[in-house]
């Protein structure tokens, strides 16, 4: 089934999780997915390394989920390092692993690459080979509240996502962003700027100090004044962090919620028990009373 007739008959709930190494066993994520099932998401993604890092995990982890027969498996699948030629063996083993659904991304250069090897310089590019060849899947692509760290300004970036939405893309993701009141400012430009296309917010759960830290810089994010207040009164203390860190995140889940995102994908980090506490505290599922 393709991601976006979900999205059109109602909210969806999705996560997003990454496969292991390739000399790493895949059982522990197996049993994780095992368990994400049952809060019955929409959709789960599944990363891609850029430059093919993880390519076959990837693989073998979307087949998973698409056999699981529990919902619909989205591969992350980017240009970056990737020429026709692979494309066309990575749709067609998509294919045989009955996958349907794609987030086509530029993708981020591993250390010391700074282009795309010349195939496809971005993702819109990517976007408009895949329609030309099939319309066997779906294609969902990136969005940044807060702009793509490359990007001159979110006009340059709201342009680029009108090249995905003209290329084909029939949804957009976003980038994490704590910021409701970015993301609201970049919804409304978007609008104004003609994208249409639904939106399904990226939600990276509020646990840990070091990862917060790290996870805002490295994509070019914010961290509002609400969220540094947390990191200064409870930083000290990984368990008070955690604990108001998941009341913060409850409470933007459900204002994006109430601002009309047409999904919530959370980033699961691979984790359950937290994600599961988010999903029930903010009211997506019911937490079953054993
Ligand atoms: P693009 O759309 O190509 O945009 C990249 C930059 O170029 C932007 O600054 C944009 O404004 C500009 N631009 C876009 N199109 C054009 C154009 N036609 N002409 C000129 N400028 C243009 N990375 C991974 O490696 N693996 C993953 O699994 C992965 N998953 C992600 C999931 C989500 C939800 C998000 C938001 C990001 C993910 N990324 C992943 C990161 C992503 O690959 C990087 O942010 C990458 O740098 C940009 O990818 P993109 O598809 O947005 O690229």
């Amino acid at each position: 089934m393709k991601i976006i007739d979900r999205i059109q008959s109602g909210l969806t709930l999705s996560f997003e999780v990454f496969p292991p190494k390739s000399d790493r066993p895949l059982e522990p994520l197996l049993s994780t997915l095992e368990r994400l099932y049952a809060l019955s998401p929409d959709f789960i993604s599944c990363t891609y390394g850029a430059m093919g890092s993880n390519k076959g995990r990837n693989l073998e982890v979307v087949r998973s989920i698409q056999e699981s027969g529990t919902c619909e498996a989205l591969s992350h699948y980017t240009c970056v390092g990737n020429s026709r030629a692979d494309v066309l063996s990575a749709l067609s083993d998509y294919e045989a692993a009955g996958v349907e659904n794609l987030l086509a991304l530029r993708g981020d250069f591993p250390s010391g690459v700074t282009q795309t090897q010349g195939f496809f310089a971005h993702a819109n590019e990517l976007i408009a080979f895949i329609r030309a060849q099939t319309d066997r899947f779906s294609l969902a692509a990136a969005c940044y509240p807060e702009k793509h760290l490359l990007a001159e300004s979110i006009d340059a970036d709201i342009d680029a996502l009108l090249k995905k939405q003209d290329a084909g893309a029939a949804f957009l993701m976003t980038q994490l962003c704590y910021s409701v009141e970015n993301y609201l400012r970049f919804i409304d430009r978007a609008r104004k700027g003609g994208v249409r296309l639904p939106i399904v917010a990226g939600v990276l759960p509020l646990l840990k100090k070091d990862g917060l830290v790290r996870m805002t810089l490295s994509n070019g994010c914010s961290i509002p004044a609400e969220v540094a207040a947390l990191v200064g009164r409870y930083g000290e203390s990984e368990e008070s962090f955690r604990a108001a860190g998941h009341a913060f995140t409850v409470s933007l889940v459900r204002r994006l919620i109430q601002e009309g995102a047409s999904g919530i994908h959370l980033y699961t980090l691979n984790r359950f028990e937290d994600v599961a506490n988010l999903v029930y505290d903010a009211g997506i599922r019911e937490k079953p009373h054993y």
